[in-house]
């Protein structure tokens, strides 16, 4: 009976969403344009990022132009959905990679830190194009140079409130049924988690010799090459993969599957050396993703039924190309730097006096005329926590001619570049929800609907700990997901909880609570004027039995 009226009640939940409304709208899931779908994201890289890559290759290369070039189809807006925390906006006209990895992934907007879940107190799951992709059993795969737990990867088949909440990451990439997973971040696979990836038919490689070993009958890879993020191009030594060896080998994996496949591949670390402001560094991650998409567009035109979109989920650093009124690039010294400032930053952390510091930036850059302020300025650092790092990089900048806005993100459009039918929807100006818009029509599949089935399922709402380690969640904003009606009551000082013939009276002066008129033992929090309750309330008030899962944070509507 208990189960029954759950299920009564999730599908009354579904119909009344204004997620199914749409659906009536228009019938998304219409005859698919690809049979595959490869979507390529340089995490950071803004339009001054790509023409520092194409200046460089110009320059050192003779190389006119990028891989990627060909493909420019037009522009994305980035920016995510306002939040403000405690007075202060924390979210809204500039992004970070977890709120544009949601809506690259999704379709959604949501805010900063939110990893495909709504801008809610009880936070609602969206499903990706990956996973809806798997719904239509096709192959998928994620590849990426960060950590694979990081925003971008985490937002095309997790969901989480936050995005360092990357152990419940690694645990739902588990479940997610994901075939090739390939990145970074090893350290988030440690215990259980490995043999439990192992147990469910995934082989388990970790670096460059492993990959070369897998072929078509592999259909199911992990692969952590490093421990967190990959080492940066211009640091990484024989045993490290390129981003384009990745996505070759996942390519080749997927394309293996008859239904077709949908990839995710991510330059990771463009954003990294651009919050450090080091240029050189950048640029050869730039390239490096460049190369990927050359993997990408090879395969797509060899096969004939494959769409490609490449975009940028935000730029990083607030890049500028020219500074101090010069009107010079001095490209030939953004090829002399032999290591990251990133690799470098012990040496300097080590470094005591000016000519220690002018020691290091001659081994690594051959810049030989650093003032004495300017040394100073290193071994004081810039400020910020990036500091003599952070200061290493201004006083080279300034000789390479770029100049940065801060350590951030900024809010400028980035480039789209397409292959394939996909490129007609998503020509022009575009908001970065029409990408996985435009994926999901590419390969006939329904975001929505796929959307609803996760709805169904999980729901993420705000909570708080109490001292005794249990869990209690905002009353009101839980009833209303619940279809519960909760008013307060200023005289007596209660609040009145209902739903059918269950009532629940919260008195918020002594803390006490009643169930249709009796003393019940549920747990009452309130905080900053918010009333919390304990989860038999909620189950009591809507005959559910909903479940706490304490690692990805999130209820439980359903098992399984
Ligand atoms: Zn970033």
């Amino acid at each position: 009976m208990m189960k029954k009226a759950a299920s009564l009640f999730i599908a009354s939940f579904i119909l009344c969403s204004p997620i199914q409304a749409s659906l009536h709208i228009e019938n998304k899931a219409a005859k698919p344009l690809s049979k595959n779908l490869i979507v390529l994201i340089g995490d950071g890289m803004g339009p001054a990022q790509v023409t520092a890559a194409r200046l460089y290759s110009k320059t050192v290369s003779g190389t006119e132009s990028l891989h990627l070039d060909d493909y420019y189809v037009g522009q994305t807006s980035t920016f995510s959905e306002r939040m403000g925390v405690d007075g202060s906006i924390v979210s809204g006209m500039i992004t970070d990679s977890s709120a544009a990895g949601t809506a690259l992934a999704t379709g959604r907007k949501t805010y900063n830190s939110a990893v495909s879940v709504s801008n809610e107190e009880v936070a609602m799951p969206y499903a990706s194009v990956i996973e809806a992709a798997e719904a239509k059993g096709k192959a998928t795969g994620i590849v990426t140079t960060a950590r694979i737990t990081h925003a971008t990867p985490a937002a095309f088949a997790s969901h989480v409130r936050n995005r360092k909440n990357e152990a419940a990451i690694a645990s739902q990439l588990l479940e997610s049924g994901v075939d090739v997973l390939l990145g970074g971040g090893a350290a988030y696979f440690t215990g259980k988690i490995l043999p439990d990836f192992e147990a469910k038919g995934y082989s388990v490689v970790k670096d460059r010799a492993g990959l070369q070993t897998l072929t078509a009958k592999h259909d199911k890879v992990l692969g952590l090459f490093s421990r967190s993020h990959f080492d940066y191009a211009i640091d990484r030594d024989s045993s490290s993969p390129s981003l384009a060896a990745l996505a070759g080998k996942a390519i080749e994996l997927l394309s293996a599957k008859p239904e077709g496949f949908v990839i995710m591949i991510e330059g990771g670390r463009i954003d990294h050396a651009a919050h450090a402001n080091d240029l050189p560094t950048m640029v050869k991650e730039v390239l490096d993703f460049d190369a990927a998409v050359k993997t990408a567009m090879d395969f797509a035109k060899k096969d004939g039924s494959t769409s490609v979109v490449v975009t940028a989920d935000h730029e990083t650093g607030g890049l500028s190309l020219g500074r101090d009124n010069r009107y010079e690039l001095n490209i030939d010294l953004w090829n002399r730097q032999k290591q990251s400032s990133q690799a470098l930053n012990a040496a300097l952390e080590q470094a005591r006096t000016p000519e220690e510091i002018r020691k290091f930036v001659q081994t690594n850059t051959t810049i030989t005329d650093l003032s004495d302020e300017e040394a100073r300025f290193i071994l004081k650092g810039d400020g910020t926590n990036y500091e003599r790092e952070g200061a290493y990089n201004a006083v080279i900048s300034k000789r390479l001619l770029v100049g940065w806005s801060g350590h951030g993100h900024s809010g400028v459009d980035v480039g789209v570049w397409a292959y394939g039918p996909i490129a007609e929807l998503v020509k022009g100006k575009i908001d970065n929800t029409d990408i996985a818009k435009a994926g999901a029509t590419t390969i006939g599949t329904d975001l929505d609907a796929v959307t609803a089935g996760l709805q169904a399922k999980y729901w993420y709402p705000k909570f708080k700990t109490m001292p005794d380690r249990s869990v209690v969640y905002p009353a009101k904003a839980l009833a209303a997901k619940l279809g519960a009606s909760a008013d307060w009551d200023e005289t007596s000082g209660t609040v009145r909880i209902a739903k059918g013939g269950t009532t629940i009276l919260a008195n918020l002066k002594d803390g006490s609570v009643t169930l249709n008129g009796r003393a019940a033992a549920y747990t009452v929090h309130v905080e900053k004027g918010t009333l919390y309750l304990s989860l038999d309330a909620f189950n009591e008030l809507s005959g559910l039995n909903m479940t706490w899962d304490p690692l990805s944070e999130r209820l439980v509507l359903q098992a399984g």
